[in-house]
């Protein structure tokens, strides 16, 4: 009896489609060649366009808004930052010693479920933080504006400036958000029952992935701008695509950095790109508010010379 064969090759409208929607790259390498900077190339950290003679260099530390931008860095920034780094560590350490005092072996799988949500839940958080910030507001903002809207704006104009941080720069925000929750989490493990910890003891596993995902983001971020003397365990997270990849955040750099927002592991952005997810919000925003998104970043990124 002859089988049926399956037909190996779907029909040219289906296999167009998914070429265009699904398998074409989210940037070219022309598009990434063009307009993002080769921070591999130490030699050509500013444009492969050529500038015209009257405009400074479109990225890099000689870029003038780069340069204002940095200098926006203050005092009372760097000692919030100090503290946030002191607190959440601490908070960190005390839940550490917590979950080992009360996790039972018996619920592993449980336990290995919730933090693998953890880190998938801090990638859509760093995805939609840092959406927010690079595609709405402005530098000029009271509070937020010169404290947290700032080093993003930097970051598009200058993005080996991060490399150049150190631990508490690159840290100090994101440890920040975290405080609260760990927080709380302390609180619990302090205040309730036996019972109520076991019960409770999933997601406070849950939370707490998610936070040391939250927390070590941006350094994370900062080891995908690193093309020099990286510690060979974070190259290897990198290229098993554990945290994000160098060759992955290239394409968030592509201006005018509109797409693959999320800095943690990065799993999530080529199905967002592919869902138009940042794009339809976008453009939900627009329709109901008449802000333009991205005002702000291109303002910076035109302050040439
Ligand atoms: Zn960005
Ligand atoms: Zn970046």
């Amino acid at each position: 009896m002859e089988i049926p064969r399956l037909p190996l090759s779907c029909s040219p409208k289906v296999k167009q489609v998914l070429d265009c929607a699904l398998l074409a790259p989210v940037k070219t390498e022309r598009q990434i060649w063009e307009n993002s900077m080769l921070e591999d190339d130490p030699n050509a950290n500013c444009s492969v366009v050529p500038e015209k003679k009257e405009s400074g260099p479109r990225w890099g530390p000689e870029h003038r808004g780069a340069q204002e931008l940095a200098n926006l860095y203050s005092r009372g920034k760097r000692i919030q930052e100090c503290i946030c780094v002191a607190v959440c560590l601490t908070l960190m350490a005390v839940n550490s010693v917590f979950i080992l005092a009360h996790i039972k072996i018996e619920k592993l799988s449980s336990i290995v479920a919730a933090a693998f949500f953890g880190i998938l839940t801090a990638d859509f958080c760093s995805g939609f933080v840092h959406w927010a910030a690079d595609t709405w507001g402005s530098v000029e903002l009271p509070i937020i504006g010169k404290n947290f809207l700032r080093p993003f704006r930097e970051h598009h104009i200058d993005p080996t400036s991060i490399t150049r941080h150190d631990f508490i720069e690159t840290n100090g925000d994101n440890f920040m958000v975290t405080i609260p929750f760990l927080g709380r989490m302390v609180w619990d493990f302090l205040t309730l029952p036996e019972d109520d910890v076991q019960k409770k003891f999933a997601w406070n596993c849950y939370v707490f992935l998610l936070a040391i995902f939250v927390a070590m983001t941006n350094q994370i971020h900062k080891w995908s701008h690193t093309y020099f003397s990286l510690p060979l365990w974070v190259v290897f997270l990198q290229d098993w695509h554990i945290i994000l990849p160098r060759r992955h955040h290239r394409i968030h750099h592509v201006a005018p950095h509109e797409t693959y927002f999320c800095i943690t592991t990065g799993w999530l952005n080529w199905p967002m790109e592919k869902l138009r997810f940042w794009s339809a919000l976008e453009y939900l925003i627009e329709l109901t508010t008449g802000y333009k998104p991205r005002a702000d970043d291109l303002k910076w990124a035109e302050k040439r010379n």
